[in-house]
């Protein structure tokens, strides 16, 4: 006997699949230090990549569970999107378009001088960039 359970919360698995490849990464990396405790990790988020910080708290939360993360905390920073233009040499934030209904603003991945195609050079990655550990 099976039974199918349809959650009709909306969990966004796009997050808890990208925390979990971060965390395992970190953990490779802490697997050669001495510590006691981890405090605290940064997580640099780009813009583009589109993913919640509530569901990456979230996320955080669940997956550090019983692992050396337990209960350390997660801090997001965002990364705003930067630009470079090959055809005229722009380079600096990119321009954002209005959609009221994202309620947000979009990058435009348009040179703001001439128009044509940028390319992203920040703003498309997650990256940690330290993680806070202790030692008793
Ligand atoms: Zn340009």
């Amino acid at each position: 006997m099976s039974n199918i359970y349809q959650p009709t919360f909306g969990v966004r698995m796009h997050e808890v699949s990208v925390m979990s490849s971060i965390l395992e990464s970190v953990r490779n990396e802490l697997d050669s230090h001495t510590f006691d405790k981890v405090e605290e990790l940064v997580l640099v988020v780009g813009e583009l990549t589109y993913l919640g910080k509530d569901q990456l708290e979230f996320a955080y939360e669940i997956l550090t569970r019983g692992t050396v993360l337990e209960g350390s905390k997660l801090v997001i920073e965002d990364e705003a999107v930067e630009v470079r233009c090959d055809s005229c040499g722009y380079k600096g934030p990119a321009e954002y378009l209005s959609d009221e209904s994202f309620h947000t603003n979009i990058p435009k991945l348009t040179c703001p001088k001439c128009g044509l195609n940028v390319q992203v050079l920040k703003g498309k990655s997650c990256r940690v960039t330290s993680v806070k550990v202790v030692n008793d």
